[in-house]
């Protein structure tokens, strides 16, 4: 056993989910022999048939050819492709715990299932987002598991869901953390076509990596949207402002756009993990705690602008558009539509909603008590008493404004995402309020 042939590597990709999937399928694109590997049955089921349990940009095709070429394969068997693997790379979820520390326990699993079938020198790989000190506490649970060679590394991974594919194969940059020269030549060797920008760092510095640069995104996020509620104020239009400070390269212009805040499997968790991994060394961090405050207190705003229209929601129909986190996804874990619509709905609101993809898997979570999901814009718009945009997707910036004035039973439009260009709101009677921008009419 050992490295089989230079150009072609064995890996098994453990968690088939948005990451371990995609990564698993773009290393078999680029030529290796890839076993995807999830302990749910029904997902390595419909693997195996031809469907793709999420939904991602250019997935389905890349998937379809590898099957045929026989560089991709699914199993629920980690056992037999691990013995074969010459890079295992683990990529179960981390989901926060009640206190907001990550959930170790399917690494764990995941490490022990390794360590048992371990055959023959491996790198292990982790690409889920774990706690400084993880990477190490596989090595032992592998270690007391096995006699065989093996090498961990941390390769936190930096994917954007919905642009998945395009980001795994054009990454900004790989980060390998790794104390072993053999690891990481390997690790280089698998990465190297995909950028020049292999950084190599200690495993601990790795770690802190994919936190730091998601607390910093969150803080990015969190401010401008805090910027937003002051031009509300002074009577300042804060996409203005984000695209003059975007043109300073020290700023740049990427994630300066304001809204309800953000959402999503990973900013919330891990700007939580951070703030717990800190904490456990009894350093507070003060600025991350911030953070995460002001995006809590941003999402309910669309309420209180609803509220103050409409002179209370009791009874009142209310359309929202978008459950997804965000464009492009049908991913809803830690949607920003959950807590506005439990807020409405508290108030005593029935909501009518939309959402291009994602309505199932907001429905599987939320159920239906006073919500109907509804099969377009439209269909939802009809003769509500206001409209909520709450995801940015590209259809709804297609309807004109004149359009959703005449489906409102009332002309209210609260737009979360800034979707419409005020211009566009001239000459109609709709009451638009929008983030940190002046509100119409
Ligand atoms: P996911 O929930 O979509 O996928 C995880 C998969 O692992 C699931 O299918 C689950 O069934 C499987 N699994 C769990 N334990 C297993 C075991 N013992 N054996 C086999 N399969 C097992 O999660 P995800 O969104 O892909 O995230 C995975 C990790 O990557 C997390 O740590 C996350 O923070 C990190 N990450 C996610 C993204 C993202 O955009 N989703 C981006 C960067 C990093």
């Amino acid at each position: 056993h050992g490295l089989k042939g230079v150009d072609t590597l064995k890996i098994t990709v453990i968690g088939a989910g948005y990451v371990g999937l995609v990564s698993g399928v773009c290393f078999a694109e680029l030529g290796h022999e890839v076993t995807c590997i999830d302990n749910v049955e029904q997902k390595i089921k419909q693997l195996n048939q031809g469907e793709v349990p999420i939904y991602e940009l250019g997935l389905q095709p890349l998937i379809a050819d590898n099957m045929e070429k026989g560089t991709l394969a699914f199993s629920t068997e980690l056992a037999s492709s691990v013995k074969q693997a010459d890079v295992v790379i683990i990529a179960v979820g981390t989901p926060s715990l009640p206190n907001g520390q990550a959930n170790l326990s399917y690494i764990e699993q995941a490490a022990k299932e390794i360590g048992m079938a371990l055959s023959g020198y491996t790198v292990i790989v982790t690409k889920s987002t774990v706690p400084v000190g993880t990477n190490e506490k596989v090595r032992a649970i592998i270690a007391q598991h096995t006699d065989e060679e093996f090498d961990v590394a941390s390769v936190p991974e930096f994917l954007r869901e919905g642009t998945a594919v395009m980001d795994t194969m054009n990454p900004d940059r790989i980060i390998i953390g790794t104390d072993s020269q053999r690891a990481e030549e390997r690790l280089i060797e698998l990465h190297h076509s995909l950028t020049s920008n292999i950084i190599v760092t200690d495993i601990r510095s790795a770690e802190m990596i994919k936190y730091a640069s998601n607390a910093f995104l969150a803080t990015k996020i969190s401010f401008i949207n805090e910027i937003a509620n002051i031009c509300e104020k002074v009577g300042a239009d804060v996409t203005q402002v984000a695209h003059g400070m975007g043109y300073d390269k020290r700023i740049g212009s990427s994630f300066l756009k304001a809204g309800i805040g953000y959402g999503g499997s990973c900013f919330p968790k891990d700007t939580q993990a951070l703030i717990q991994i800190a904490g456990q060394m009894d350093y507070d961090f003060k600025l991350l705690k911030s953070v995460v405050e002001v995006n809590r207190e941003q999402r309910l705003n669309i309420i209180h602008k609803l509220e103050s229209l409409l002179e209370g929601l009791k009874g009142r129909t209310i359309a929202v558009w978008g459950l997804a986190f965000k464009p492009e996804t049908d991913d809803v874990r830690e949607a920003p539509a959950f807590e506005i619509i439990a807020a409405l709905r508290e108030r005593g609101a029935f909501v009518k909603a939309y959402d291009p993809i994602a309505a199932p898997n907001f429905e599987a979570q939320y159920g239906s008590d006073g919500i109907a999901y509804c099969e377009d814009a439209r269909e939802a718009a009809w003769q509500a008493d206001a409209l909520c945009i709450l995801t940015e997707w590209g259809e709804f910036q297609q309807v004109s404004p004149s359009e959703i004035q005449e489906w409102l039973k009332s002309p209210y439009l609260i737009d979360g995402r800034n979707v419409y260009d005020q211009d566009q709101l001239a000459g109609t009677q709709l009451v638009y309020y929008s983030v940190g921008r002046p509100g119409m009419n």
